[in-house]
């Protein structure tokens, strides 16, 4: 079976070395030696200031809301992993959903201001598939009107935007690292934020609000072990070996596929990618359909990433029509990409595909 997605592993040797460090010393949790190490690293790569390494992508996003005291109303992008949502939901805020640009599959940075309105306190987008949002434009409402900017970076580890690293944008940017994503920990992630003093309360929310004896607010377990940080140390200095060899793997497809019949996201031309993924748009719904099982009967697993559009997820109270979302959802298929599927695999899974459209 061809997976969607597999898991770049290191050496075992090499991991084995490095958790050596923390089995030496019986520390295994609780801001250690290589969770300092890991951050520091994450830090340099990216080149930002303020970085926690979090137990995953999701507590990050409910951390920056509660951090940034959003409570009403925020402004959000139909087209992302559900944890994006979740995450407003879960804090009591009231997701806001505007839609996407039908290119680059971000939230339209031109529809936000019809949505903003007395109640609104903050921007929530997805820089989906690794695509930078306009960040720009995002910027300049959220300044105008007041508003908060908190960036879903999940896709984006290795992503550059004009020079810099996509996760340094906004006043928050979250990532994943669970061993679905382009840099993994096994499980993980990370938060960034600008300002010092929102870092710091950052800090005390990951473990229960307390530094020692003294207890200073309100917090959660968002912190992250040596074991995971530790495969991170192995997993970071390989990053630019991970994102060729996936790259290889995106030009195949490129190269194999007919891009008459199939679309894909537009990239930003400021932009370097980091090849997470590899979706394709079909024509219809039904298209979609044929390919998928077909490619499951040849025993290649694809997934429907992201489907259903999140404005029409079965639990949300209000309705609203994202209408480039609801149609691209149904349409838009991601064919599996990881650093060592072969040529071969490409081939078979492109001939199926321009088969059937
Ligand atoms: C993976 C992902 C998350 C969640 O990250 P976890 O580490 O699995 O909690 C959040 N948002 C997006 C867009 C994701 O793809």
């Amino acid at each position: 079976m061809i997976n969607v997605t597999k898991t770049y592993l290191p050496s075992f040797d090499e991991y084995i070395a490095i958790v050596k460090r923390a089995w030496d010393k019986s520390w295994i949790t609780n801001n250690g030696e290589l969770v300092q190490e890991l951050e520091e690293k994450l830090m340099q790569y990216l080149g930002v200031q303020h970085l926690l390494f979090t137990s995953n992508g999701t507590l990050p996003l409910q951390m920056a809301l509660k951090v940034l005291g959003i409570k009403k109303e925020v402004i959000t992008t139909p087209f992302s992993y559900v944890a994006t949502t979740n995450s407003i939901l879960w804090e009591g805020a009231v997701p806001v959903f505007v839609d996407i640009d039908p290119h680059t599959l971000c939230i339209d940075a031109d529809k936000i201001e019809a949505a903003i309105t007395a109640d609104t306190e903050a921007i929530m987008a997805t820089h989906v598939y690794g695509i930078p949002c306009d960040v720009e434009k995002i910027e300049a409402i959220a300044k105008k009107h007041g508003l908060k900017v908190i960036y879903d970076a999940a896709h984006s580890f290795g992503c550059t935007y004009n020079g810099k690293s996509l996760l340094s944008y906004g006043d928050i940017s979250t990532c994943s690292f669970h061993a679905t994503k382009v840099f993994h920990t096994g499980e993980g992630g990370c938060i960034i934020a600008k300002d010092e003093e929102v870092a710091k309360q950052l800090l005390l929310y990951r473990s229960f609000g307390h530094l020692g004896d003294d207890y200073y607010s309100i917090g959660i377990n968002a912190k992250n072990s040596e074991l995971h940080a530790a495969m991170g140390l192995c997993n970071l200095p390989a990053i630019g070996e991970i994102i060729n060899a996936r790259k290889l793997v995106y030009e195949e497809y490129n190269n194999r596929l007919n891009l008459e019949k199939i679309k894909q996201p537009v990239f930003s031309k400021n932009a370097d990618y980091n090849y997470a993924y590899y979706p394709v748009i079909f024509k219809t719904e039904k298209i979609l359909l044929e390919v998928r099982a077909v490619l499951l009967k040849n025993a290649v697993s694809t997934r429907r990433y992201f489907y259903p559009s999140l404005n029409q997820l079965p639990f949300l109270k209000n309705t609203m029509s994202c209408p480039v979302s609801e149609d691209i959802s149904c349409r838009v298929l991601a064919l599996p990409l990881f650093t060592d599927l072969s040529t071969e695999d490409v081939s078979r899974i492109c001939a199926i595909v321009n088969e059937l459209v």
